[in-house]
């Protein structure tokens, strides 16, 4: 899927770079860790001066990954970040395709003037980076990042380690190859890391079986109390308050995967969770078919991603994001020709 000409570039780029830094988008989650850690491991093996720098921190499902306490966060460790980052000679960009998806972390970005390479699978990709490897055919940068190593003549160094790290990438952009994953090449793919030495069953367990006692309550709270359905469209939506939130001492990740409960819902085809942070509302969004989520978000909620899986952010009351939802998602849908709705 990777071409050949952007491998020998990148190749090239990191045989003439000492001083490496791998970045994920904020907010990093299965994928954007997954591959950002494969490559560092890989990067390690060559002798490379090489740090993942994250935004900000990602959440604890994640902790157990080989390599991910040497994960620097931007927001809690910003003057270490700086000061690597003022020395830096190559960055990749894992996982995102616009700078503003670093949020906070762009500023310090966006004058870097070192050479840049950007892996990833999200559609409209920016031109930020000399190398732009995008395919959002891909159902997740690590299934790029497992072409790029077998490109490179790196396949070598990919141990069953980090084998694990691309498989939970893969693993959580396509909910266990549940969706988005009918492409023939990913299973290539998965085969090629289970050969690895992957134990499958162990990264799904420890993915997605090894939930606090407090996200499973918050889990039934939110199925139990707090989802509704719209009148006029075949949406349903799940909100959470701040106040709510703290009463179940929520922490990062702890909501992950509760915007797709509502698509188990028979005639329901959109979804969306609203969540109430202090300084703003993040709201996550998901489609079945072809009704383009990432439209939604980038008109209403400065977001974007993909179609069936986008993201965004709202500054306001919780209500009024709640609101946009009710009252424009009916007429979104009517303007959609008739293929996509
Ligand atoms: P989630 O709902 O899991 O936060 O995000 C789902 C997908 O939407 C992500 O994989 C990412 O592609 C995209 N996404 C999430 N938040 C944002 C955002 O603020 N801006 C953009 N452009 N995309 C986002
Ligand atoms: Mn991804």
């Amino acid at each position: 899927m990777v071409d050949d000409s952007g491998v020998k570039k990148l190749k090239q780029f990191v045989n003439d770079s000492k001083n490496i830094v791998i970045i994920p988008h904020h907010n990093p989650d299965g994928d954007a860790i997954g591959a950002s850690l494969a490559l560092y491991g890989v990067l390690l093996q060559m002798d490379k001066n090489v740090s993942v720098i994250s935004p900000n921190s990602f959440p604890e499902f994640l902790e157990w990954m080989p390599g991910a306490g040497d994960v620097i966060s931007h927001e809690s460790d910003k003057d270490r970040a700086e000061s690597i980052l003022s020395n830096v000679e190559l960055v990749f960009f894992l996982d995102f395709n616009g700078l503003s998806r670093l949020r906070t972390m762009k500023a310090s970005v966006e004058n870097l003037t070192c050479r840049k390479v950007m892996i990833d699978h999200h559609p409209g990709p920016e031109d930020i980076a000399d190398v732009m490897i995008s395919e959002p055919l891909a159902s997740a940068t690590c299934e790029l990042i497992y072409d790029v190593i077998v490109k490179a003549g790196w396949k070598d160094m990919l141990t069953k380690d980090l084998a694990e790290c691309i498989y939970t990438g893969i693993m959580t952009d396509t909910g266990s190859l549940s969706y988005n994953s009918s492409r023939p090449e990913i299973y290539h793919i998965v085969a090629g890391l289970v050969e690895t030495g992957v134990d499958k069953d162990k990264v799904h367990k420890l993915v997605f079986h090894s939930n606090s006692f407090n996200r499973m309550r918050l889990l039934g709270h939110a199925l139990g109390q707090k989802m509704f359905r719209l009148d006029d469209a075949p949406a349903a939506y799940i909100e959470l308050s701040d106040k709510e939130l703290k009463e179940y001492d929520y922490k990062p990740g702890d909501s992950e995967g509760f915007v797709n409960y509502p698509l188990w819902i028979e005639g329901i085809s959109v979804s969306a969770l609203f969540m109430e942070h202090p300084d703003k509302i993040k709201v996550s969004l998901r489609s079945r078919g072809t009704l383009p989520v990432n439209k939604f978000s980038e008109l209403f909620y400065h977001g974007g991603g993909h179609l069936n899986a986008a993201g965004g952010e709202y500054y306001g009351k919780l209500e009024d994001a709640v609101k946009i939802f009710k009252e424009e998602l009916p007429g979104f849908i009517k303007s959609l020709s008739k293929d996509q709705q």
